[in-house]
């Protein structure tokens, strides 16, 4: 199991791996999934490294909140013009596969739902 600095969302922080960047501050990143479900798929992570939602405690709200509005900003910038959604996979259930809380973005066709 790796460490929260570990994870590949970790060394993408810290460039030690190559990710398509499309936006960047002090609090978040945000680059495309390698693996995209559709034709728009971007990834919202906070440099803090929050495992997972379930473990973000009271005093990560304002990352928190900022996630949220880096979502909406990044989905302007990539055009999201007719709607986008919003995921957060938390835990075993879920399907989270890389214990660094990320919010995908997915967009740029109609989507499907419930989801499966
Ligand atoms: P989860 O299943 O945990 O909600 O989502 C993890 C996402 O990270 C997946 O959509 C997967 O394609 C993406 N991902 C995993 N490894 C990498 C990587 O090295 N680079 C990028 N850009 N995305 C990754």
């Amino acid at each position: 199991m790796p460490s929260e600095n570990d994870t590949i969302f970790a060394k993408i922080i810290r460039r030690e791996i190559p990710a398509d960047i499309v936006y960047e501050d002090d609090l978040a990143l945000a680059f495309k999934d390698v693996n995209p479900q559709a034709p728009v798929h971007i990834l919202v992570i906070p440099k803090q490294p929050i495992p997972q939602l379930s473990a973000a405690v009271p005093e990560d709200h304002r990352v928190l909140g900022h996630l949220l509005l880096t979502v909406k900003r990044v989905a302007e910038q990539v055009g999201l013009t007719q709607g986008y959604r919003v995921v957060i996979n938390n835990g075993q259930d879920a399907g989270q596969s890389v214990d660094h809380l990320h919010l995908h973005i997915l967009g740029g066709r109609s989507l499907q739902w419930p989801p499966g």
